[in-house]
């Protein structure tokens, strides 16, 4: 092993060290030959600091061009990135580094004070500091440094990350990924998506989290072209930018708060080639306003922190709303039956399970979590229901765990959700299983209204009525200003069954 397998795929554009890598909001401008010297400088002052191939270096910073530059730096270095979600508090880092057990440990300096004391409880050896603008401790250290490193040789199945899961239930886990699940899925989806020299792609997605850090940022790398950084997501800025890009990939919040924007039109949007959504469910009625109002079908794919990216709409042929499109080139992915593991037909409900290069090498010092979760021929259990129609289009109608039974019947949310959100007066919904004295769980629709609007749940039951089977009709209807969506997009349904959970209770 001679080469550093993740890194060693980013030198076609690395050649080109003139060629742009990443542009700011303002106007900076990042050449692959900046970046090539900075994570250079990088990787010699994380191997100054003692770190081994293997060591974990975790991460809890705002998003910048250096924070970007820490996970090549550290991936050269032959660590094992770890980032962290910024809104985690301290005590749940604290989690994190007495798990994971990094080497180092970077925070911001604005929450160093508290960070300090759960890093030293942990036993982390270094703590540095990296801010929003990109100084700090760290970024002194490798200022430091010369600009030339040897990549520390790491093969294929060497650990490059371990990204935690959200930890909807119990506690998170660390997902260990390899070079090459990374590699591998950055070049399917580089040829899937068509990605080349010549794209600029708007990038305002967190980067403690598999789709920007890795979905969009690899590519990028792997396809030689640049990115438009963004610190978040704001439509006036992503508008902004537009003309000078080609592509994007977003949230579904992303899409609907564009939409939300006057200055989405058709030329605005008229020098992009590609829009992608993924993370959680773009609704059809996005995707249909989208095309109304841009002329361009967003394409719409699935993956998950654990297995990378798994399928996609194509991107020649029909993007169908609704859908997740096909398994990707090098992912097998088959719809089984929960408790007997049996292959299900054709339109027929059932958990996903993919195995694939993409899909990651368990759960971080969890082997019976990782050994209950993947199938003896290797399959991963994905935990998500969806079933695959007769041309292979593969649609996902929710997570096993949101899944409800009431009276003993299943009930998919999303197919209720999709009925509430047609009701006028409604903006969006989200329905939960909670414990119900006679149908065991109670089929539950917590929904925000649009604004000055005042439509009852009366008012909502009886048109739901005769739309939707008795049994899947909602046994209450209950109003919030706004449901929990987490970084991602992602109603946090745990959040909403703990508040309700007494709705029933006799
Ligand atoms: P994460 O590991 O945070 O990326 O979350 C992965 C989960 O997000 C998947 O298991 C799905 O439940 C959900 N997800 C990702 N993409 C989509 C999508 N296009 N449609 C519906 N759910 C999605």
């Amino acid at each position: 092993m001679t080469e550093n397998h993740l890194f060693a795929q980013f030198r076609a554009a690395i050649d080109r060290p003139d060629a742009v890598f990443i542009e700011t909001e303002n106007g900076a401008r990042i050449t692959y030959g900046d970046m090539l010297a900075e994570s250079a400088r990088i990787a010699r002052a994380l191997k100054g600091m003692g770190l081994m191939p293997g060591d974990r270096v975790a991460v809890q910073v705002e998003k910048s061009v250096a924070a970007l530059m820490l996970y090549l730096g550290a991936v050269r270095a032959g660590a094992v990135f770890l980032p962290l979600n910024t809104g985690y508090t301290a005590s749940e880092v604290g989690y994190f580094l007495q798990n994971a057990e990094p080497t180092l440990f970077v925070c911001d300096p604005a929450k160093q004070h508290d960070l300090a004391a759960v890093a030293s409880t942990a036993g982390v050896p270094h703590l540095e500091t990296l801010d929003a603008e990109g100084k700090g401790s760290l970024a002194e250290r490798w200022s430091r440094e010369p600009a030339e490193f040897d990549d520390v040789p790491r093969g294929p199945e060497d650990l490059a990350a371990i990204l935690y899961t959200s930890g909807t239930t119990g506690l998170s886990k660390g997902a260990m990924l390899s070079h090459d699940n990374l590699a591998s899925n950055a070049h399917t989806l580089r040829r899937a998506w068509r990605f080349t020299a010549d794209d600029v792609l708007i990038h305002a997605l967190p980067i403690f989290h598999t789709h920007g850090l890795f979905v969009a940022t690899n590519i990028t790398l792997i396809a030689g072209g640049s990115m438009i950084f963004l610190p978040k997501f704001d439509p006036d800025r992503v508008l902004s930018v537009m003309p000078r890009a080609t592509a994007m990939m977003g949230v579904p919040t992303f899409y609907t708060r564009l939409l939300a924007h006057p200055g989405l039109t058709r030329e605005a949007a008229g020098g992009m080639r590609l829009f992608v959504s993924g993370s959680a469910p773009l609704l059809a009625e996005t995707h249909a306003q989208f095309r109304d109002r841009t002329g361009h079908a967003i394409l719409e794919r699935y993956g998950m922190t654990e297995t990378n990216m798994n399928t996609s709409n194509p991107y020649d042929g029909d993007r169908r709303a609704g859908t997740v499109g096909f398994s990707l080139d090098d992912v097998a992915l088959r719809i089984v039956d929960p408790e007997s593991g049996q292959r299900l037909d054709t339109g027929e409900v059932g958990v996903i399970e993919v195995k694939g290069p993409n899909v990651f090498q368990g759960y971080w010092r969890m082997p019976e979590k990782t050994a209950a979760e993947f199938r003896p021929d290797g399959y991963f259990i994905t935990g998500d229901l969806g079933a695959i129609d007769a041309d292979g289009y593969v649609s996902i109608v929710g997570r096993a765990k949101d899944l409800i039974i009431s009276g003993g019947f299943n009930v998919y949310p999303k197919e209720i959700e999709g009925e509430i959100n047609r009701v006028a007066g409604v903006a969006e919904s989200a329905v939960i299983g909670v414990p119900h004295p006679d149908f065991g769980e109670g089929v539950t629709a917590v929904i925000v209204r649009a604004p000055d609007h005042a439509v009852s749940d009366t008012e909502i039951l009886a048109q739901l009525d005769g739309r939707l089977a008795r049994f899947k009709q909602p046994k209450k209807v209950l109003f919030v200003d706004e449901l929990p969506i987490n970084a991602m997009g992602k109603v946090q349904k745990n959040v909403l069954r703990d508040r309700f959970w007494n709705t029933y209770a006799q």
